[in-house]
């Protein structure tokens, strides 16, 4: 089987390749995320440092017990 017939994109060389897949990546860490914890809309690429964040963690654990 042919990979790139099975994706149905095809790249002349390894470089054009990771180009596709970092356009591809910026793409999507570019796309607005929100956080319905703290009600605020970030970018998808920052999500992971959001999520670790002291007000992320804040905002969970009190909304939880709101929830409770
Ligand atoms: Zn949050």
């Amino acid at each position: 089987m042919d990979p790139k017939h099975k994706q149905g994109v095809a790249y002349d060389n390894e470089d054009e390749r990771r180009k596709g897949y970092l356009t591809a990546q910026n793409r999507h860490a570019s796309k607005p995320w929100m956080c319905s914890y703290c009600n605020v809309t970030i970018r998808k690429g920052n999500r992971s440092n959001h999520l670790k964040s002291k007000k992320h963690c804040y905002n969970l654990t009190s909304n939880n017990a709101f929830i409770i």
